[in-house]
């Protein structure tokens, strides 16, 4: 069984990620959703409600694919927690050149950590690869339609956590 663990903070999950995933789904037999619980990084979203949020998102994902979809918190280093859930590969989704720098040392410092784990780069489609989690969280926080930047209850979850914005007064 081939097994790939796709690590990230999901705060929240977009149609990127999504994209992904679903790209990933056609790679392993068992894709493990790590979600980072990034204590330092103050999430928006608690790590019960990330989680909760990719498991819905991804159930019909699963069934139409047959590749079983395993939501996974870690807080440990990436390489032991792809150890931990007997992962062969780490997959990361590409954006800009922005990126590639950062990317290229991780992949350099787990290699030699362990080397038997390969980092597999996925491009999303052209239309979501400019879609990043921080920028969602401005828009929706000032009262901007994210709608075509994450899932439908993604969305409403943002709706209600951030209410109706009202201008000047
Ligand atoms: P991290 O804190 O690891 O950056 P993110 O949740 O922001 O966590 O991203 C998780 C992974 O998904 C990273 O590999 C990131 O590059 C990738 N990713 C995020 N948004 C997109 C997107 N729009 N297109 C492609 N990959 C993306």
């Amino acid at each position: 069984m081939r097994i790939g663990l796709y690590p990230g903070t999901f705060d929240p999950l977009t149609l990127g990620h999504m994209d992904i995933i679903s790209r990933a789904t056609v790679l392993v037999d068992r894709l493990v959703i790590g979600v980072a619980i990034n204590r330092d990084k103050g999430p928006f979203f608690s790590l019960e409600e990330r989680v909760a949020m990719i498991e819905a998102e991804c159930e019909a994902l699963s069934v139409r694919t047959g590749t079983e979809i395993v939501v996974h918190p870690f807080e440990n280093l990436l390489i032991d927690c792809a150890r931990d859930v007997g992962a062969a590969m780490i997959i990361r989704g590409l954006r800009a050149v922005a990126d590639f720098e950062y990317e290229y040392q991780m992949v350099g410092m787990n290699r030699v950590l362990d080397s038997s784990i390969e980092t597999v780069f996925l491009m999303a489609e052209a239309r979501y690869q400019a879609i990043a989690s921080r920028l969602v969280k401005e828009i929706a926080r000032l009262g901007g339609d994210v709608s075509k930047f994450v899932p439908p209850r993604i969305n409403a979850s943002l709706r209600e956590r951030f209410g109706p914005v009202t201008v000047g007064v």
